[in-house]
């Protein structure tokens, strides 16, 4: 397809946002119809959206929004506890750089947000696509909000063949291009809409779609194979062992991760290093932070981390009294109300039903 011949199939952004007005989703972070959206409300549901699926993050960011209503609570929020709340969610750094940009938001902005995608993108934590997201969805601001939903739509509306990720610079300066003077924000929003109503990844609903006489993929039949991904490289994976002790209570010992690094900061029960083989039992047991009865539990606890999957075989013990050592001794009942993330939250799981 040559460019001329994609210069004359433009979609228009009119019909698309017609479209919106007609289907748009109900979500907890949307402003009500023709009202600009809180920029606080955009920027959290922007961060807790990257890596994660709406559904997922309803419940987090109606929790966040009742403890900590303005920018300023959530600045002044101890850090442990707004990890706390993040738990679940998964990439801790966001959670970190989450309350720093609060902070520098509520201490050095007066409380306002940056209204540009430049301004938003000196912000801890705040790549280019969050930066137009909020941008245009906030402010109105002719910036495009390429999210994964669509990427899809704007590599199918083009037959753009090129794998992802390369092929992400074309799409955005597509997209950019397609963004219209006014309704910046309600066309970046029909944008993700369309993508995750319609334009699904299998059987995109095309006979529905406001574009369909425009879009090149479904006039070549390929749009399912669009957009292209790279071959994906095989994840290493490690192993290692977790220790679970439980004192007479039943409260279960936990210690902070290191600051930085991988779930910096959140906690864990004590873990051996990570390797390409699991520890001999005897090695297992001189890893373990302490002298005690360890039983190891039946079965492994696997999580899979972005750049590579874990493997971790459970040790347990139950302890007559607490073992003088620096960690927080957690009640299973209070489990759900620390910064536990979901693979240490896993292994403790895992060592309560088979410990
Ligand atoms: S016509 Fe089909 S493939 Fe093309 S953008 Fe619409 S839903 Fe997606």
């Amino acid at each position: 397809m040559t460019e001329r011949a994609l210069r004359t199939q433009r979609p228009k952004p009119a019909d698309l946002l017609a479209w919106y007005d007609a289907h748009r989703r109900d979500l907890p972070w949307r402003a009500k119809r023709g009202r600009r959206a809180e920029p606080y409300h955009v920027w959290l549901s922007e961060i807790m959206l990257q890596q994660t699926t709406v559904q997922a993050v309803g419940r987090y960011y109606r929790d966040f929004l009742r403890r900590w209503p303005k920018v300023a609570d959530l600045a002044a929020a101890p850090l442990d506890e707004v990890l706390a709340a993040w738990a679940g969610l998964g990439y801790y750094a966001r959670a970190r750089n989450l309350h720093r940009a609060a902070q520098v938001v509520a201490n050095e902005l007066g409380g306002r947000f940056p209204q540009t995608a430049d301004g938003l993108r000196a912000l801890p934590g705040i790549g280019a696509y969050t930066a137009g997201a909020i941008a245009a969805i906030a402010f109105d601001a002719r910036e495009a909000a390429v999210d994964a939903n669509a990427e899809r739509v704007i590599a199918r509306l083009f037959a753009i063949e090129e794998p992802m990720p390369k092929a992400k610079v074309r799409l955005r300066a597509l997209t950019q291009d397609l963004v219209p003077e006014k309704r910046a924000g309600d066309f970046a929003q029909a944008l993700m809409d369309l993508g995750a109503m319609l334009c699904a990844p299998k059987k995109p609903a095309c006979g529905e779609c406001p574009w369909a006489k425009a879009c090149v993929a479904r006039k070549r039949g390929i749009a399912e194979q669009l957009p292209r991904k790279a071959e994906k490289r095989a994840r290493p994976l490690k192993r290692g062992a977790a220790f679970v002790a439980r004192d007479k209570t039943g409260a279960v010992l936990l210690i902070k991760r290191p600051e930085k690094g991988l779930l910096g900061g959140m906690l864990e029960p004590p873990l051996g290093p990570w390797n390409a083989k699991f520890p001999s039992a005897d090695n297992a047991l001189s890893q373990a932070p302490f002298r005690a009865d360890w039983k190891k539990c039946a079965g492994i606890v696997r999580h899979g981390f972005t750049h590579f999957e874990l493997e971790i075989e459970v040790y347990a013990a139950n302890l007559p009294r607490r073992p003088p050592i620096t960690g927080t001794w957690v009640s299973p009942d209070d489990l759900g109300s620390v910064a536990l993330p979901t693979v240490m939250r896993k292994i403790v799981a895992h060592a309560l039903t088979r410990g």
